[in-house]
């Protein structure tokens, strides 16, 4: 990247809009490629990366459409990154083509470690760049054109690392794929365990887009959240509803509600008590939506919760009128859920 920019320093900015034009162009695969540049600076772009990101091969579960690939970056760290075909038939688009949710990474590893996710038990190694996340954007986009039929429809920022931890590069990333794609922020969802220098940012930054915003909860009792997520922050219920009410300000339009992710885990979250606790907070944060989510096994000692217990919590939440879903799980089979991405090599 630092190559591009250096090249670019000399040229009108219209070259660097050229250029970002064609990173979304399938039909693009390199600089030399961009016939709107002249030839002498597609000569100076010769060496640089088109893409920042090389695949390993790509897993698949046939069973749900979903797709994973390990992807090398130039420091020789990796990040995984998830391809999920839609398999419900309503939303099969017209002509028969897949609609297709991206998972991406924002950063190598993640320093959370919250006790039931993959991810965390690898640490951080660095924040990734915003080339870097947007390439895995570019990375599914070629891969749907050269072997499915279909197209991306939604980017969730729920694979690896906490997406408030590198804001600035996530922000740019999300602008840029707004700006370049017909995609819409309503098709973009960026989930955080709740950093809360993050979220104030968000509800202060004038350039921070209108994206769904998701938040990692899976309690609302202190201790248990604690034991669940060790980098949760003292206070940080207490202040949720006062940050919520800032938030709902910030976006007034009504498709804006701040989203509750609650992962079940077996014995310590999905109790009465804790149900009681959710249906309190909840209550104070305007509108919300909640995903409850079946835990995917990351480690032996750790059971989810059956489901009859989540469908018991939905039905009690709906009883409360909150809008509330199960997740549907994908990927299991090659590792690719939410919570699995641990960076090991799947077999093909
Ligand atoms: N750091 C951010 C983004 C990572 S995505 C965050 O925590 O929100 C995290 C999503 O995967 C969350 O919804 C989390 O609940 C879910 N998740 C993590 N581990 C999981 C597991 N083992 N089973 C099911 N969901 C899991």
């Amino acid at each position: 990247m630092n190559n591009l920019i250096e090249i670019l320093a000399n040229e009108p900015p219209y070259r660097q809009k050229q250029i970002q034009a064609a990173w979304f162009d399938i039909k693009v695969r390199s600089y030399d490629q961009i016939s709107t540049l002249p030839q002498s600076l597609r000569f100076k772009l010769a060496n640089a990366d088109f893409l920042t990101v090389a695949p390993t091969g790509v897993a698949e579960d046939k069973d749900d459409q979903t797709f994973k690939t390990l992807l090398h970056l130039k420091d020789g760290v990796a990040i995984e990154t998830v391809l999920m075909g839609r398999v419900n038939k309503k939303l099969v688009g017209r002509e028969g083509e897949t609609r297709y949710t991206i998972c991406v990474s924002s950063q190598v590893g993640c320093p959370m470690r919250c006790t039931f996710c993959a991810t965390g038990r690898l640490g951080l190694k660095r924040n990734l760049t915003w080339q870097e996340i947007l390439d895995q954007y570019r990375f599914w986009n070629y891969f749907i054109a050269d072997n499915l039929k279909g197209r991306i429809d939604n980017i969730v920022f729920m694979g690896q690392g906490e997406p408030m931890l590198n804001y600035e590069n996530v922000k740019q990333t999300i602008n840029l794929i707004l700006k370049n794609t017909d995609l819409g922020p309503r098709q973009i969802t960026v989930s955080t365990v709740g950093v809360k220098a993050g979220m104030e940012k968000i509800v202060t930054d004038p350039e921070w887009p209108p994206v769904r915003f998701a938040l990692s909860l899976h309690s609302a009792i202190t201790e248990t959240r604690q034991k669940l997520i060790p980098s949760h922050s003292g206070g940080f219920l207490e202040w949720l509803p006062e940050w919520s009410k800032q938030y709902h300000e910030r976006f007034p339009s009504r498709n804006h509600f701040v989203g509750l992710e609650y992962t079940f885990i077996n014995g310590t979250n999905d109790d009465d008590k804790h149900l009681k606790a959710l249906v309190k907070l909840a209550s104070k944060l305007g509108k919300v939506r909640i995903n409850l989510i079946p835990y995917n096994s990351t480690d032996p000692n750790m059971l989810g919760s059956p489901i009859e217990t989540i469908e018991h919590w939905r039905d009690e939440l709906m009883k409360k009128d909150f809008v509330v879903t199960i997740r549907r799980s994908q990927g299991q089979r090659i590792a690719a859920a939410c919570g699995q991405l641990a960076n090991k090599q799947s077999e093909k």
